[in-house]
């Protein structure tokens, strides 16, 4: 393993949900999104990320902000990662697909992946157009993570996904990977396969809130400069993590606890390796997990990583908010 492929720099944003409750007069939180700067009160602590985001903070500056820079260099042939994470209802969902599945793309309130998906697309039939040798390809993936075994979203009725190493290579086993040759035939899978996270016979008997649920987009252009073709690969994933709140505190039973104890151990071991990347000469435990592993080639080396931890304002959750503030930090 070289020592380039350790510097790696994550940058992490906070985003506060708004309360449900209209004025929130128990506030845990004072955020200085001029400083990128948040305060937990009660508990005197405060992290300074790249970005904080108010609950005022639209869905637009959230794609120009933490989205857009990993859009643009995985366009240009670098890997990219963007990570929501947080405790249920905290707002991961929102961020990353939006308000509703069936949004327009006209809708204010549409998140990071339909964005990212058109904006991918209008800009690579822009440069189609502008250069005639210019040619690319798409292929999108669905994956749900649950309990250490991954499912496809896209066939509901196969196998489970299974991940082979080659080298510093991963190859997805049993995962369906669409051409898709328009923004709307790319958003067409990825709602299907939203849906199919709830309704597939996969799915019975599980919340969707406590698997991680990956979108992937892999890219290959094709541009001739002289006489050589220059050929490129890139990939992007978008990673909607499960819930982090502690199930202790919820008093979970049986498979929930099962589930619970699965989930803190991926999402332990996610920030285990997000550390380790930034440490120089520490030998990268990828393999300890399906989601580190999964991510292997798209988590250091030459890719780029976003982590988006979403919070509740709410003093009731103060808590948790403790924790995914505490993960983000741990992330820079
Ligand atoms: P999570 O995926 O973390 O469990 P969700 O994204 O599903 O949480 O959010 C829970 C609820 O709160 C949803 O009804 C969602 O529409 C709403 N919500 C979350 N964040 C926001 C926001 N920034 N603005 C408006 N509504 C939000
Ligand atoms: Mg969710």
């Amino acid at each position: 393993m070289d020592a380039s492929s350790k510097k790696v720099s994550i940058k992490t944003a906070a985003r506060v949900r708004p309360c449900s409750h209209g004025t929130n007069l128990q506030s845990s939180l004072t955020i200085d999104s001029e400083n990128s700067t948040i305060i937990v009160k009660s508990k005197n602590k405060e992290y300074r990320l790249n970005n904080v985001f108010d609950e005022d903070v639209t869905q637009e500056t959230i794609y120009d902000t933490v989205a857009q820079p990993i859009v643009y260099d995985f366009l240009g042939g670098i890997n990219g990662t963007i990570f929501a994470y947080g405790q249920t209802g905290s707002g991961k969902t929102f961020t990353m697909n939006g308000y509703k599945i069936t949004e327009t793309s006209d809708s204010p309130t549409r998140g990071i992946i339909p964005r990212s998906i058109e904006s991918i697309f209008e800009i690579l039939n822009e440069q189609s157009k502008n250069d005639p040798q210019f040619k690319f390809s798409i292929k999108c993936s669905y994956i749900e993570v649950y309990k250490k075994v991954a499912f496809d979203l896209l066939q509901t009725d196969s196998a489970t996904v299974k991940i082979q190493a080659s080298g510093e290579q991963i190859i997805i086993v049993g995962a369906a990977e669409f051409v898709v040759t328009s923004a709307k035939e790319c958003l067409s899978h990825f709602k299907n396969g939203w849906n199919n996270r709830k309704t597939a016979p996969t799915s019975m008997n599980r919340e969707s809130s406590r698997s991680h649920a990956i979108f992937m987009l892999t890219l290959v252009t094709e541009e001739i400069q002289g006489i050589s073709v220059n050929l490129r690969t890139s990939r992007l994933n978008f990673v909607d993590l499960a819930g982090s709140e502690n199930q202790k505190q919820t008093k979970s039973t049986g498979e929930r606890l099962k589930e619970a104890g699965s989930i803190n151990q991926d999402l332990s071991h996610l920030a285990t390796v997000i550390r380790d990347l930034e440490k120089k000469d520490s030998f990268i435990q990828y393999r300890n997990c399906f989601l580190t592993h999964l991510l292997r080639d798209s988590l250091g080396g030459n890719s780029r990583t976003s982590v988006i931890v979403t919070v509740h304002s709410n003093l009731k959750f103060v808590n948790d908010t403790l924790s995914t503030l505490n993960f983000a930090e741990n992330c820079k």
